[in-house]
């Protein structure tokens, strides 16, 4: 357990080296290559609202490459995929209403880029969350884990009570 906290404050240590001015404004972008180029996303507490950029730096069409961002929790993930599976590319994959989608943008090609911005109420503190692609197939690699974190988080990812589920 020690290990793994340890291994977690290393991951958020990396995070905060690479975070853009706004850490409430977050970047990711997807390629041609079916990759996200995060496998971890981490934004502090203090924001109220979260605005995530997705980019795609491909150039193959959103027909054959198409990537969404979509934020949920964890154990939600295969529910969400195999309901926007049923719902098809006419609606991006994404089943209407799923209440499970705390945020998810659009289907985008290459060369396009979808923003969406959500509000943190919906997210516990420490909790993990996963974002992942809801193109068929894709989420087996494009996904990673989600955090929102104390602006301290160094110095408390070690502490229990962040932790809480
Ligand atoms: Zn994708």
């Amino acid at each position: 357990m020690t290990r793994l906290r340890l291994i977690c404050a290393a991951a958020l240590l990396l995070a905060t080296g690479t975070a853009y001015a706004d850490p409430c404004k977050v970047t990711i972008e997807s390629n041609d290559m079916m990759q996200f180029n995060l496998r971890e996303m981490t934004v502090p507490t203090q924001c109220t609202d979260v605005e995530v950029s997705l980019k795609h730096s491909g150039q193959l069409s959103a027909k054959v490459m198409g990537h969404d961002w979509v934020l949920a929790r964890d154990s939600d993930m295969s529910a969400i995929i195999n309901a926007g599976l049923a719902a098809g590319s006419k609606h991006g994959y994404l089943a209407e209403n799923d209440k499970r989608i705390i945020a998810a943008t659009r289907v985008i090609g290459g060369g396009e880029s979808a923003t969406v911005t959500f509000s943190t109420s919906a997210l516990q503190k420490g909790v993990r969350y996963a974002f992942f692609c809801t193109s068929p197939g894709h989420a087996t690699v494009m996904r990673g884990t989600f955090v929102l974190r104390d602006a301290d988080g160094i110095a408390n990812a070690g502490d229990p009570s962040t932790a809480r589920r």
